[in-house]
């Protein structure tokens, strides 16, 4: 069997700077594409205007190449599966949307936000809402009322009541309702912008990515994504969902922490005590000394890494 040459990705959305739990995906990202001799491509994420900003993407750029971790392809270095920055590829996004639409797999949902969480009963697992149908199978006639009415509809995939089964390469055999658990998605929001889903799925398959390294948060979307994939006959990648890093209360470390992002993080740490302090906590050093990360690539194994969430105590 010929093995496909390894390209892994970092796909960050430029909606602030980065955090403790961005970087601690980035580097297990880096690791496991260059322990293997493979390449890393860097998109940039910035599909909702209203969240995204062009100055978040050149200082996450200038991030990651603080702490090391470089990219043979994308953002600021260009290549030949761009462009990079994803408000520059609606066209591909509209072509996969049409081509889902032409087969009959997508319907207009003209829902509002507050109807739909009115709708929906929580979600179980992840604590997101389910969307119950509503428009699944409006006639003509409904469909023409609401747009008379001015309502501009988003675009959902209908998905079927099939368990979906995959293998996380780090966290093992996962099994989903695509029904029950995922829902019908949105793949264009009704202000026309394309949904992460959509998006996500096509510039993966473009971009050659064969392994897709990213936090445990995104499990719940990988079989909404390799539904897209299947439908749009393209070949997805592998994917590793790592574990988040926490609060010592076992809060999830977001944005908000403004002691933890990158803009604080490098006023107080060398590029080498962050990566080590970030290696310690992926279980990769006993101790959180200064290392760099090239130097922990040849070391690299997805089993010294937890599945569980890491408390971060003080940092
Ligand atoms: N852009 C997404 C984020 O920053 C990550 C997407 C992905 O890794 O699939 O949350
Ligand atoms: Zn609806």
């Amino acid at each position: 069997m010929i093995q496909r040459q390894i390209k892994g990705r970092f796909a960050p959305s430029p909606s602030g700077r980065m955090h403790l739990g961005n970087l601690f995906s980035a580097l297990l990202a880096w690791l496991s594409a260059r322990s293997a001799g493979g390449d890393l491509v860097l998109r940039v994420e910035d599909l909702d205007p209203d969240r995204c900003r062009a100055e978040y993407a050149a200082q996450l750029a200038d991030d990651l190449r603080w702490l090391g971790l470089d990219w043979d392809e994308g953002y600021e270095r260009g290549g030949e599966r761009g462009p990079y920055l994803q408000s520059l590829r609606t066209g591909s996004y509209a072509e996969a949307f049409r081509r889902l639409e032409a087969r009959g797999l997508v319907y207009p949902c003209y829902c509002t936000r507050a109807e739909r969480l009115a709708a929906s009963a929580p979600h179980r697992s992840d604590g997101q809402s389910l969307y119950p149908g509503k428009c699944r199978d409006l006639t003509e006639t409904e469909r023409r009322r609401l747009e008379a009415e001015g309502r501009r509809p988003a675009w959902r995939v209908r998905v079927p009541d099939e368990d979906w089964a995959f293998t996380d390469g780090h966290m093992g055999r996962c099994t989903r309702n695509l029904l029950r658990d995922c829902g019908d998605f949105i793949i264009r929001r009704s202000d026309g912008v394309y949904a992460y889903q959509l998006a996500v799925a096509a510039d993966d398959a473009a971009m050659g990515v064969t392994q897709v390294v990213r936090g445990r948060d995104l499990l719940d979307s990988t079989p909404r994504q390799l539904y897209l994939y299947r439908l749009l006959g393209l070949t997805p990648p592998e994917f590793f969902h790592v574990p988040l890093l926490t609060a010592p209360d076992g809060r999830r470390l977001s944005k908000r922490e403004r002691d933890l992002d990158m803009g604080a993080l490098r006023r107080r740490f060398t590029p080498a005590e962050l990566t080590g302090l970030l290696a310690h906590l992926a279980g990769l050093l006993d101790r959180p000394e200064p290392v760099a990360a090239r130097e922990l690539a040849p070391h690299f194994s997805w089993d010294k890494v937890p599945r569980t969430d890491i408390a971060v105590e003080a940092v």
